[in-house]
């Protein structure tokens, strides 16, 4: 007889959770992993996939409007939300049985329903059974934040929106971070009026300043109205169903949709970790070392319950260092430098490494090179957006140590010029290097 149920129980069948689960079952382990909601968790059910389509569809607006600059001619041209909301629905439906099938074909026992920590190695489900595993790994993700105010309750989250019954024309955002410039940027495409209100005059904190005010620029181009110092104080839903939005120091805004992207919290709350003694930080997560493991010899965490990066790879990474480390009898940690990131705003901008005023503040003599041009698609399209690239250079060592980019595909193209400023390529490697013609990347080898 074994000692206990399973070798691991994971809580939570999301990006980290899913990783490490079957990489541990490849490595021998008996494990199972309990869902409350859906299998995939946020990435894949409401969050950077279903995101991404949207990013996709309301492009589409502006590509159909150049198509007619160049020659073609399109029909009558109407947009049904319905339709778009329905594909993504059915897109995240097929995705949830993949990753279902994931865990099948690597054996690992799955339970849909809530489970919570009843001691060291002893999970609780939603319905009573309790489990005992040697191991518990807790990578339950995180949550939106709702702040407090009157009339909160109107508004709705990055968990609501990709199901909003009626497409909203006026939306008021408030946030001015990632999930609100995306959001902001799909609406204002799809033919609403977007208006993001903020508590600062800050928009997208860690990127680097030179790429922010240029997306503020374009997206105000765009007709996305911001209004900055002015948190939202009270909505009211008024007789036809419409809300009104005060903010402070402003005109109310009537809106039919108001959408609250201000963080996402560690989702620990009932999570029961006090009976296996562990203590949560400030912001509700847990604390873990640099192997992922709790103050509890027996649990570990990954991804955004332990609040040290939001972002789906990295949890995919943690959740496979984790199972490498236990089950793999191979320890290991992963690099937090160098993580490259991206925000689907519309233009996108993505960045990897220092940004100017983070090297600056860490002491680092820098170089800054930059280009700002006007990117061929939009020259074809009579379009007067401009690209900006901005590469920060350490003095001493001539090592590129910041890429930050805003403009058409700059995800995608940041992608692989990460590679080059996590291998520590300097300046002189970029210059060597011959431009590929014409393209938008070749800026990065181009900057003198
Ligand atoms: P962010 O942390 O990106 O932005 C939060 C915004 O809300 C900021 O503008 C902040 O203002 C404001 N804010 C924070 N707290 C309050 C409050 N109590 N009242 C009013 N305003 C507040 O959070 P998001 O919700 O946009 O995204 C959550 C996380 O999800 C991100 O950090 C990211 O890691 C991840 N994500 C990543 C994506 C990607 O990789 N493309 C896409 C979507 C999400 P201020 O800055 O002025 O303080």
């Amino acid at each position: 007889m074994a000692e206990f149920d399973y070798d691991l129980f994971v809580i939570g069948a999301g990006s980290g959770g899913v990783r490490a689960s079957r990489i541990a079952a490849g490595h021998g382990a008996r494990a199972a992993v309990a869902e409350e909601f859906r299998v995939g968790g946020t990435c894949v059910i409401r969050g950077c996939v279903p995101k991404k389509l949207l990013v996709y569809a309301s492009q589409f607006a502006e590509e159909l409007h150049d198509t007619a600059k160049l020659g073609w001619t399109i029909g009558q041209k109407s947009f049904d939300w319905a339709a778009l909301r329905d594909f993504v629905a059915s897109d995240v439906d097929r995705l949830e049985r993949a990753y279902t099938s994931t865990l099948d074909n690597n054996k690992v026992d799955h339970f849909h329903e809530r489970a919570t920590i009843a001691g060291p190695n002893t999970v609780r489900l939603a319905s009573g059974r309790e489990i005992s595993a040697k191991y518990i790994l807790v990578a339950v993700g995180a949550w939106p934040v709702m702040p407090e105010f009157p009339g909160n309750e109107h508004a709705i989250t990055s968990n609501e929106v990709f199901h909003l019954e009626n497409f909203p024309k006026r939306v008021v955002i408030q946030g001015a971070g990632y999930i609100a410039l995306e959001f902001a940027g799909i609406f204002n495409a799809l033919g609403a009026h977007v208006t993001v209100v903020n508590r600062s005059d800050k928009i997208l904190r860690s990127y680097d300043e030179s790429l922010t005010d240029r997306l503020l620029t374009m997206m105000r181009a765009r007709g996305v109205e911001f209004r900055f110092n002015a948190p939202i104080e009270s909505i009211i839903k008024q007789s036809d169903g419409s809300l009104c939005v005060n903010t402070k120091g402003f005109l109310p805004i009537e809106a039919d949709a108001v959408l609250v992207a201000t963080g996402r919290k560690p989702k620990t709350p009932g999570l029961g970790l006090e009976n296996a003694g562990i203590e949560l930080g400030p912001n509700g997560q847990i604390p873990v070392d640099e192997y992922n493991a709790t103050s509890c010899p027996s649990i570990y965490a990954v991804g955004d319950v332990t609040d040290r990066v939001q972002l789906t790879p990295v949890a995919i990474r943690e959740g496979h260092a984790f199972a490498d480390t236990v089950f793999g009898g191979k320890p290991r940690t992963i690099a937090y430098d160098h993580i490259p990131s991206a925000v689907f705003s519309q233009p996108p901008l993505a960045g990897v490494g220092l940004t100017e005023a983070a090297a600056r503040a860490a002491g680092h003599d820098i170089k800054i090179y930059t280009s700002d041009f006007r990117p061929m698609k939009n020259m074809f399209a009579t379009r007067a957006e401009r690209g900006f690239y901005k590469l920060i250079v350490d003095t001493a060592t001539d090592k590129v140590i910041g890429v930050h980019m805003i403009g058409p595909d700059a995800p995608e193209i940041l992608q692989a010029v990460a590679i080059a400023v996590k291998a520590g390529l300097t300046k002189a490697d970029f210059d060597d290097t011959v431009a590929l013609h014409p393209s938008m990347a070749e800026e990065l080898v181009l900057m003198r």
